[in-house]
């Protein structure tokens, strides 16, 4: 897993979203994306680098977690029912794995 971390202030990227606690920035030189943490102000903005095909919101200490819950659970060939979620759904549930995680609470 890579990541990076820079410091904000590169104004080449562009706004994607917003997600809970956070935005999405992309660069377009690159086609990668960036996530900017809620502005605390205890805290320096920066950015953490998504690594290709990561959940935006999970991406983190959780990502393993949700890791195993798709491998514990199995993905079925349906994509998850979230707004704008192109993951598959696990086995049984509606919702992808970090869907069932993050919003659902479904942690194993
Ligand atoms: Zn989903």
């Amino acid at each position: 897993m890579t990541s990076e971390l820079k410091q904000m202030g590169d104004n080449d990227f562009e706004f994607v979203q917003d997600i809970p606690w956070y935005k999405v920035f992309k660069d377009p030189k690159t086609n990668d994306y960036w996530r900017l943490s809620t502005p605390d102000k205890y805290q320096t903005d920066y950015m953490v680098k998504l690594p290709k095909d990561s959940n935006w919101e999970s991406f983190d200490s959780r990502a393993l977690e949700i890791d195993l819950l798709k491998q514990s659970r199995g993905e079925s060939a349906n994509k998850c029912i979230w707004k704008n979620c192109n993951n598959k759904a696990l086995n049984d549930i509606v919702y992808c794995a970090s869907h069932s995680y993050n919003e659902m609470n479904i942690k194993e």
